[in-house]
């Protein structure tokens, strides 16, 4: 066999959108590779059988991206700032784990906002998705509120943006009806995925010029069915997936990602 073998290790993963992405991006490359899900129960024999196998690099998901860290000789800024590791490059034996979250979230939100600086943002969630988003807009020079319904890890997540340079605070997730004074509303929570709830209503969004849902399916959230009813842009959670994707394939390959035709696989798979 010639070709280099890619994939996501995670469980679940069967509906992963990543193989369809990233064999999308092979072949307008014209490269030899295949990228392939893999259910993964024990993470450190997986990467141990994939650096023997000569892979040609891994992307982590849920529930491995936190214990994946202990079997990576080193880390990226990013890897090391957010506590995650989704993407794994191998190099002669040795394995070094980066996070492409945070570029990812920073490459769709500029995509689709000219400038982020100053902007004052509203984070509702602090996982693993907030923790990379809120790296992203400190980065962007923005003025940060977390708000969670665990309020400890709004806090933690605050200091984190301090740490960053960021100008942050936190809230309870019971002040959520205050997002409308922000410039930019994030929802990093679960609260979507696959479901047509939302946790901020119209009344609650009026005011707000963009509001970007992390949750990619449905690629329509209600959030942002609810954002244009309040006159806000929507911004879905597709862009974000695929700038992660294709900072992983820069990672791997350097080479420049076609994003327009890994956006088109990744929409093709969900609508
Ligand atoms: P996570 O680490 O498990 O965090 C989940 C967050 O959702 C926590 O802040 C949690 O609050 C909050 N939450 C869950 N249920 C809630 C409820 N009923 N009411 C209020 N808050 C609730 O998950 P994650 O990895 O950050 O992922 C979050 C979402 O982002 C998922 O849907 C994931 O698919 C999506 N995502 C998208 C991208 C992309 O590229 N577009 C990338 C990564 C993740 P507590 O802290 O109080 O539990």
């Amino acid at each position: 066999m010639t070709e280099s073998v890619f994939g996501v290790i995670g469980n679940p993963v069967e509906h992963s959108l990543s193989p369809a992405m990233h064999n999308a991006a092979f072949g307008e490359l014209d490269t030899e590779a295949r990228y392939h899900a893999f259910w993964v129960e024990n993470v450190g024999p997986a990467v141990e059988g994939a650096t023997a196998l000569g892979f040609g690099g891994l992307n982590v998901t849920i529930p491995h991206k936190l214990a994946v860290m202990e079997h990576c000789e080193s880390l990226s800024d990013d890897a090391e700032v957010i506590g995650a590791v989704n993407t794994l490059q191998f190099d002669d034996g040795n394995v070094f784990g980066h996070n492409t979250d945070a570029e990812g979230a920073r490459r769709a939100l500029l995509a689709e906002i000219d400038d982020l600086g100053g902007a004052r943002t509203a984070v509702i969630g602090a996982g693993g998705a907030a923790r990379a988003i809120v790296t992203a807009l400190a980065r962007e020079g923005c003025q940060i509120t977390v708000m969670n319904r665990t309020v400890a890890r709004a806090a933690e997540l605050a200091a984190l943006a301090r740490s960053l340079g960021a100008g942050a605070d936190y809230e309870s997730l019971d002040e959520k009806g205050t997002v409308g004074n922000f410039d930019l509303v994030v929802n990093a929570t679960s609260v979507g995925m696959g479901t047509d709830e939302s946790l901020l209503d119209r009344e609650d969004l009026r005011g707000a010029s963009y509001v970007f849902d992390a949750v990619y399916r449905p690629v329509r959230t209600r959030l942002l069915q609810e954002a244009e009813a309040a006159g806000a842009k929507p911004i879905d959670g597709v862009g974000m997936l695929v700038h992660q994707g294709a900072e992983s394939l820069r990672v791997w390959t350097g080479k420049e990602p076609p994003l327009e035709v890994m956006e088109r696989a990744v929409r093709g798979e969900l609508e």
